[in-house]
């Protein structure tokens, strides 16, 4: 009998999980800012966590037309459906409603005329602001930062699976 490699045993046991560009898991939320930063990196993390604003017309989503859904860049959690998406013309992804229960609303007193901020129920990150200029049958624009979304197309999830 012999005990030698016992010690060994628990650490192949570790995995690495492979979701880079996102994540599904609560409990693989970053804890602090600095990991935060270091997951999202600057630009997205000036959004999603800094309430920053992206330049107009600066992201790729403005012209995405595929049916899916737009998923929280911070967390995964599924915050629009492609349904629900509209060209506002203001440079900025738009949507008239968002999936029940993605996202929670905050009054933003920055500018002199007060917004509505809204972010992720699950990560609290940033994602744009609400207005009521959106068209029927809310009459709401979500005004997104693209940066903040990520896109799903319906057709590829099966196929990657
Ligand atoms: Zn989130």
């Amino acid at each position: 009998m012999t005990t030698s490699s016992d010690a060994g045993k628990i650490t192949t046991q570790r995995f690495k999980r492979t979701t880079v560009t996102l994540m599904t898991d609560d409990t693989t939320l970053p804890q602090t800012e600095d990991e935060w930063r270091q997951k999202l990196g600057d630009e997205a993390w000036r959004i999603l966590r800094k309430e920053g604003t992206e330049p107009p017309f600066s992201s790729a989503l403005n012209e995405e037309k595929r049916e899916g859904k737009f998923v929280c860049a911070g967390c995964g959690n599924p915050v629009f459906e492609s349904q629900a998406k509209f060209d506002s013309g203001s440079g900025w992804p738009s949507f008239f409603k968002p999936i029940d229960g993605a996202l929670e609303t905050r009054r933003d007193f920055k500018l002199v005329l007060p917004r509505t901020e809204y972010h992720c129920t699950r990560c609290g990150g940033h994602h744009g602001h609400v207005f009521t200029d959106g068209p029927e049958p809310t009459g709401k624009r979500y005004c997104n930062n693209g940066m903040a979304l990520r896109f799903i197309p319906d057709d590829n999830g099966d196929d990657n699976a």
